[in-house]
């Protein structure tokens, strides 16, 4: 067994209610004015921290859009700037986080999360800026958020669709860290323990969306899937959402549910069996094709051409046609090929 074991600082309040200690997390960090981040359709949420929090919050600014727009974070970046700002709350997805981030990347300021949803960012130093509709990410450990604040009281309102399909894209991260050259055993330990969460939680959401024990043990799992994310190296699948995403817009938690199956598959993994997971994915209502999330067939061959083209790491040799056939059965929906 050999391998070389990074831990990344983790300061993590978990629990239902949790956001009732944000303002002591706040003042625990020394932090005095804070700007509030979310997204317009959690304003109300924004509303609600940003009273919470009194003196120490600056501001709110309810405008994170998805893939982080660059002008969407020169105005954040401005309005932290003439507010004295002093750190950034990301209350939300992804989207709102991303925000925190890139203001974090310019400015240096600390950013405490509140993630609600599954999508894992708040666990990692990766930043994305989008310029002319082109992605950039990068790694920066001045972006890490310095405390996050996990409350599943706050995920009871995410539809149970964005449920199911953030919860398989926080499976996604696991599964590729898995097999990825910078495993550990450690994060091997967050990975299992993250998809069984997931698994066991997310049928009992689809059950029952108003169980905040299965929605508890979701966030959970969500967090060691984001730990996972954070601390290796992803391949094919995080390339290929990646490039989807990027070049296409689809959508994100989407296109990684869809995905998911066909590249375990092609990979060959064991561990997360694709065909089960293909046929869990039908039982909880996901989308299981490229096709209905807007692709056309026609931009098959472009993404195979991308993906197939750039360096990454993965366990099986990435080739043009077998990325072709591949996202041929995604955009078709059939079962992947064993
Ligand atoms: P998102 O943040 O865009 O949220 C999707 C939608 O759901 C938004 O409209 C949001 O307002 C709404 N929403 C979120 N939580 C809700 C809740 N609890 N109740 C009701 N509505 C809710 O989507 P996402 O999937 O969380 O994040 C996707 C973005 O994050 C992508 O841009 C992706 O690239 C990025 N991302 C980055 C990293 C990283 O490490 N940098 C990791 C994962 C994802």
């Amino acid at each position: 067994m050999n391998f070389t074991y990074s831990a990344l600082p983790m300061r993590v309040v978990f629990g239902a209610g949790s956001l009732d200690s944000l303002p002591g997390e706040i003042s625990f960090l020394k932090l005095e004015k804070v700007l509030v981040l979310c997204g317009p359709r959690q304003e109300a949420v924004g509303v609600a921290v940003a009273e919470a929090l009194g003196d120490r919050c600056a501001g709110l600014l309810p405008e994170a859009t998805m893939h982080v727009p660059a002008e969407v974070a020169a105005k954040a970046r401005r309005v932290a700037a003439e507010l004295g700002a002093d750190g950034c709350v990301a209350v939300g997805g992804g989207s709102a986080i991303g925000l925190g981030k890139a203001v974090a990347l310019e400015h240096g300021l600390p950013v405490v999360a509140v993630p609600t949803t599954y999508a894992g960012s708040e666990m990692t130093p990766v930043w994305g800026l989008t310029e002319n509709g082109v992605k950039r990410t990068g790694r920066d450990p001045k972006v890490l958020p310095v405390s996050v604040v996990y409350d599943p009281a706050l995920t009871l309102t995410m539809p149970v669709s964005l449920a199911v399909t953030s919860g398989i894209n926080a499976i996604a991260h696991a599964a590729e860290g898995l097999y990825a050259p910078d495993a550990s055993p450690i994060v091997s330990l967050m990975a299992r323990d993250g998809v069984r969460a997931l698994i066991t939680a997310l049928p009992a959401i689809v059950e029952h969306p108003d169980d905040l024990d299965a929605r508890a043990e979701a966030l959970y799992g969500a967090w060691l899937c984001g730990a996972v994310l954070g601390a290796t190296t992803m391949g094919l699948h995080h390339k290929l959402c990646h490039a989807l995403g990027g070049t296409l817009n689809l959508p994100h938690s989407s296109t990684h549910t869809v995905v998911l199956p066909h590249v375990l598959a092609y990979n060959r993994v064991t561990e997360i069996a694709p065909v089960e997971l293909w046929e869990l994915e039908g039982r909880l209502g996901a989308p299981r094709s490229l096709r209905e999330l807007g692709m056309a067939a026609d931009d098959i061959d472009r993404i195979a051409g991308q993906v197939a083209s750039a360096t990454f790491p993965n366990p099986r040799p990435v080739t043009v046609p077998g990325v072709r056939d591949l996202l041929r059965a995604a955009w078709a929906g059939t079962p992947p090929a064993v």
